[in-house]
């Protein structure tokens, strides 16, 4: 099994990688499809006009994670990479006025949002909870081709035939080749013990399969440097966040106060809570306002491992850049094991395969730059997961502002401790991490659909919406 790095660490925008990323990288996919010699065309068949529909969780909710919005950037041929998010709007405003849709290297196709973008609650599509359809039809409106889409967490898109493959064979994502092809953690245990390598190491050496090293530092840097920009634009930002609940950024104001603390040399004894939650909380005000996001293992759950590196850099004083690339490749290389075995996705499993992983990954992250062995590694990975096992998806109106922002301070929080306490042990004990990975995929199996980001139980129908 390989799942890379930059699989797992995504630039794109918010507020969801599920949600928003998914259906605007499906999108693209199925302009890329329409050009494709895969797709044997009627002879003389051109196609006219585009329709999509989104069903399950996407159905749900869309509306309040922005779907609809992304599928029309999607298929105006705007990526998550590089959209400006400042220019979304206009965009999105300017296919609803003219009804066309003109994508670079494709002629302008009819596509009205309001009559051929769908929002299908009825019926939801069998393979998973975030299904989509797109289908191109030529003058006459007879339908040319048709196309389901999965979006299947933390950005990651499959079709319909490709999502069977992966359950059926339970295969490696990829077909490259590599030194530690580790799928679980007993695996990567061995192969560290037998190696003598670290776990980043071994991730390192699988990445270098296909990059050089410099390549590999240059973009992990760039993650890094989108993770802290995140940071600095959601500690700048103050206002109310879109989507109609009202709910007011706070990140900023924690802290102005933060600073005025450090500043007066204030005893705090809760100095590091408090700076992990607001470099967490800065994230996830950024993503719940559609801004540029690394998705870390998913974008509702980013704000977890920028805070952690932050708090790193912050009160560890023999922080460096390499201790920043191991921690992101510990992070990937538990990030992989558990999307592997499990999933990442709210919509599959609920908040703990989010905000519940995205702990896992930052607590092993952490442990590694802090002088862990692979076995604290693995433990710290464990503690952190073990604590958010149950956790349910239940954002109030759709929206990844309440409980997520506060979640992800939280899981940073749940994050450092779980690493601590590892840091204490010499890596026995008693749940192996693999273990409780399969527990949440069982409690994710047996989880009411209510509870998975519908937005149709939990905190979502108990706080009255103002
Ligand atoms: S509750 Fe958790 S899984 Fe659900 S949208 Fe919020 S962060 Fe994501």
């Amino acid at each position: 099994m390989f799942l890379s790095v930059f699989d797992v660490f995504k630039i794109g925008i918010g507020p969801s990688s599920s949600h928003t990323m998914g259906p605007m990288t499906a999108a693209n996919a199925f302009l890329a499809l329409i050009l494709s010699p895969d797709w044997p065309r009627p002879s003389g068949a051109k196609v006219a006009a585009i329709k999509a529909s989104l069903h399950g969780s996407l159905a749900y909710t869309g509306i309040g994670h922005g779907s609809d919005r992304a599928v029309i950037l999607g298929l105006t041929g705007q990526n998550a990479e590089s959209v400006d998010p400042d220019q979304m709007d206009a965009l999105v405003a300017d296919v609803e006025r003219s009804g066309k849709i003109n994508p670079p290297g494709h002629p302008t196709y009819d596509f009205r949002p309001k009559d051929d973008l769908v929002l299908d609650r009825k019926n939801p599509l069998p393979g998973h909870a975030n299904g989509m359809t797109f289908s191109a039809f030529d003058a006459a409106g007879r339908l040319l081709l048709k196309q389901v889409y999965y979006s299947i967490g933390g950005g990651f898109v499959v079709t319909d035939v490709e999502l069977e493959k992966m359950r059926a064979s339970k295969k490696q994502e990829s077909s490259i080749r590599v030194p530690y092809p580790f799928a679980s953690a007993k695996q990567m245990l061995e192969m560290a013990n037998r190696s003598g390598l670290t776990i980043a190491q071994m991730k390192r050496a699988n990445e270098e399969v296909s990059m050089s090293r410099d390549d590999l530092d240059a973009k992990l840097d760039k993650i890094w440097d989108a993770m802290t920009n995140c940071i600095d634009r959601g500690l700048a930002v103050d206002g109310i966040m879109p989507g109609g609940l009202k709910v007011r950024r706070r990140a900023r104001q924690i802290h102005d106060k933060l600073q005025e603390e450090w500043r007066s040399n204030k005893i705090n004894p809760l100095l590091a809570n408090d700076w992990l939650s607001v470099y967490a909380m800065a994230v996830n005000e950024e993503n719940a306002g559609g801004g540029r996001i690394v998705t870390a293992p998913t974008n509702g759950a980013a704000g977890v491992i920028p805070a952690t590196i932050r708090y790193y850099k912050h009160f560890h004083e023999d922080w460096d850049q390499t201790g920043i690339r191991d921690y992101l490749l510990t992070a990937a290389a538990i990030g992989g094991i558990i999307k592997h075995n499990a999933s990442i996705s709210g919509a599959e499993v609920g908040c703990q395969g989010e905000v519940g992983s995205a702990a896992a990954m930052a607590a092993a992250g952490l442990a590694a730059v802090m002088g862990a062995t692979p076995e604290q590694i693995e433990n710290a990975a464990e503690i952190a997961l073990e604590h958010h096992l149950g956790m349910t998806c239940d954002p109030i109106a759709g929206l990844v502002q309440v409980p997520c922002i506060e979640r992800n301070a939280l899981g940073a929080v749940k994050a450092v401790t779980a690493a601590s306490l590892a840091l204490k042990g010499d890596g026995q004990h008693f749940v192996p991490l693999d273990a409780c990975i399969e527990t949440m995929r069982q409690t994710g199996n047996d989880m009411s659909e209510k509870y998975k980001e519908t937005s149709t139980g939990g905190l979502a129908v108990n706080v009255v919406e103002c």
